[in-house]
């Protein structure tokens, strides 16, 4: 069985030739901004339409429509990420369910491949250091428990930044020492 390759890339979740890009939506799941209005922007109109139909989504869970003018990619998973500070603390149980819920969305319709965006970091203000490792941790869960399902999990960051946050947490999962040197 071939091991799955995580992967941190840096670019537009958009661009990426994987079976399922992974939108982080809002509840409506009717569009919004950042990564969510860049990917109906790129899919064009009938992800809208699509979407109207699926009757939102609560913090947690994942939806998934097709991807329409995104040729490349098969589908779009769209899940809600948690606004930081308003669920009580639960907000790394509920991020993780973001990915997990993707994680399983995909696989139950064949994908081997799927690109996270970097979900809850942008206007629902988690920050990245935090969110990185939750979401590494559940992405980690989800490869131990299903052996080969992905060839390639990306996690697509828009910011040089965030990608440092991204292979950080990543060193740290598989018990590399940190980097030494200028930061
Ligand atoms: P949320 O509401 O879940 O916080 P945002 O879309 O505001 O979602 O931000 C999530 C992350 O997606 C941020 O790090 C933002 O910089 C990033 N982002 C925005 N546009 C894109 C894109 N086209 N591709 C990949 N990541 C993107």
């Amino acid at each position: 069985m071939k091991d799955t390759k995580i992967s941190i890339v840096r670019g537009d979740i958009t661009q990426r030739a994987v079976d399922a890009i992974v939108n982080a939506a809002n509840s409506s799941l009717l569009g919004g901004g950042g990564v969510d209005g860049a990917i109906h922007r790129a899919a064009g109109p009938e992800l809208l339409a699509e979407c109207r139909t699926l009757g939102g989504a609560r913090t947690g869970e994942a939806k998934l429509t097709r991807a329409y003018n995104i040729r490349q990619a098969k589908f779009i998973i769209h899940t809600v990420g948690p606004v930081y500070g308003q669920h009580g603390g639960r907000e790394p149980e509920l991020l993780a369910r973001c990915y997990t819920a993707s994680l399983k969305l995909g696989a139950e319709h064949g994908c081997r491949s799927i690109a996270f965006p970097s979900i809850s970091t942008g206007a629902y203000g988690y920050p990245v250091a935090e969110a990185s490792r939750v979401a590494l941790a559940a992405i980690g869960h989800f490869v131990a428990e299903h052996p080969g399902v992905y060839e390639l999990i990306e996690l697509v960051t828009f910011s040089e930044r965030d990608e440092r946050a991204y292979q950080t947490a990543l060193r740290e999962r598989s018990g590399a020492p940190p980097r030494s040197g200028p930061a």
